[in-house]
């Protein structure tokens, strides 16, 4: 899918080439890719329409600047407006409050609430410095109740007790003037979640909510839950006046399209995002890292400029027409392939732009060794004469010698570049002038 998205936009950004302006119908096929990019990513349809419509103004009419294309500027703007949707800057806890600051955990069961009530809890005591109290309000799972002083303690904060006979109400009271007694900087209530939506629920945490007061409400969200989150979020914002959002389980296979939703109808920004189940497992959400993994193209800004600005894709056309047309493919051509290959950046540079499940495999390969390895077939082919580049057919091995003199190399290795050179004509001729970056592709491994 990631793939798919990004040769997509590369090869749109290559055909709006030479155009000055972003206008309505070039923008068009560009949007549709983002548009399915952001629904493939579990985005609600209605964020969507808005977002779209959002980049749609941006962009129309702009200017391309410099050495933009209008494709790049583009890409530029959908990226930017994905991170500004999903958060400005880092938002971090605020605590300013009288002591203890109080933060509520709201959100459904199995959103990750418990478990991220004790990363916070760390993450208060490491990163803050906060002597922390926890405790539980989930009057209607026991386990629950032990689950938070389990891992409470893995935290090193301190747990207070609270037991299914007892309100709510009571709870938080008792807990919030034990905090007071004991100088905690900061009392975090979880609360009870439900399996869906409920009018008891709502109206429990409301009334907690009014009780203690807490300077965090934060909406605790599974980004699996997709489209479903949408109406969660819904709910809740209209029952509470949320200040912040930990989008959980982002560890998953999710690409985290909820981010976007739960931004957009709630309005509270993004404050942690939770990426495993261990305790440590909570980091400050980072939107513009988000944002390429929402459209799945890892820096395809950075990508699309590189691939762009080096492949001369006239030269490339003219290659591709001249195997078509049958004039062979020698190994000038093959030279200007390999000079391609280096103009994209360098390879190692590029596989570092590239979305990680791409690389996954790539990652194998040794870059460095990849591009010494293109230094050296250029030299080798550069001290060749005109007329054995043309013919290669003509290179015996006198010619052979003499050539790895003029490259520093043993003559294996200009074998080696000649049998690859015959490879590759097979291969032209079989592709019959299908596709430079296919082949491009093959090269590089
Ligand atoms: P609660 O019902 O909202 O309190 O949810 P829990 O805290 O009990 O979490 C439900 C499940 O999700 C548990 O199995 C947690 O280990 C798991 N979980 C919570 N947060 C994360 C996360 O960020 N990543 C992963 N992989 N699992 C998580």
């Amino acid at each position: 899918m990631a793939s798919a998205l990004t040769e997509k936009l590369t090869r749109l950004v290559k055909e709006m080439r030479g155009q000055a302006r972003i206008t309505e119908s070039n923008v068009q096929d560009m949007l549709r890719e983002v548009r399915m990019a952001l629904l493939e990513a579990d985005v609600a349809l209605p964020v969507v329409r808005d977002f779209i419509a959002r980049v749609k103004e941006k962009a129309l009419g702009q200017e391309v600047l410099g050495s933009l294309k209008p494709g790049q500027a583009l890409v530029g703007i959908v990226n930017q407006e994905l991170a500004a949707t999903m958060g400005e800057g880092v938002a971090d806890i605020n605590l300013a409050a009288q002591p203890p600051a109080v933060i509520l955990m709201a959100g459904l069961q199995g959103a990750g609430k418990t478990t991220t009530t004790a990363k916070l809890a760390k993450h208060l005591i490491e990163k803050r410095k906060k002597k922390v109290l926890t405790v539980s309000g989930d009057v209607y799972r026991p386990a629950a109740i032990e689950q938070l002083k389990t891992v409470t303690k893995q935290a090193g904060a301190e747990w207070f007790p609270s037991s299914p006979d007892q309100k709510p109400r009571d709870i938080a009271l008792a807990a919030l003037d034990y905090a007071r007694k004991h100088y905690f900087d900061v009392l975090l209530v979880d609360t009870a979640g439900r399996l869906a939506i409920d009018e008891l629920l709502m109206q429990e945490i409301k009334d907690l909510h009014a009780v203690l007061n807490p300077v965090e409400t934060l909406f605790v969200v599974d980004a699996m839950q997709g489209q479903d989150a949408v109406n969660t979020a819904k709910a809740f914002k209209e029952a509470l006046p949320l200040t912040g959002i930990v989008l959980t389980k982002l560890d998953g296979d999710s690409r985290g399209g909820a981010a976007l939703s739960v931004r957009a109808i709630t309005g509270a920004p993004i404050k942690f995002a939770g990426v495993s189940e261990k305790i440590d497992g909570l980091e400050v959400f980072d939107a513009q890292r988000h944002a390429g993994r929402v459209l799945g193209m890892g820096d395809i800004v950075a990508l699309v400029e590189q691939v762009t600005a080096g492949v001369d894709l006239e030269a490339a056309q003219k290659l591709a027409a001249k195997v078509k047309s049958g004039d062979g493919f020698d190994l000038n051509d093959f030279l200007a392939q390999l000079q391609q290959m280096k103009q994209m950046g360098g390879l190692s540079s590029l596989m570092d732009k590239l979305p990680a499940q791409l690389t996954a495999k790539a990652g194998q390969v040794d870059m460095d060794k990849a591009e010494r390895d293109i230094r050296r077939k250029e030299g080798i082919i550069c001290s060749m004469t005109a007329q054995e580049r043309r013919r290669p057919e003509l290179i015996k091995a006198t010619r052979k010698k003499r050539i790895a003199a003029g490259a520093g190399v043993q003559v294996q290795e200009v074998n080696r570049l000649l049998n690859e050179f015959e490879q590759m004509q097979g291969m032209m001729k079989k592709m019959k002038g299908g596709g430079l970056m296919k082949l491009m592709k093959k090269m590089g491994g």
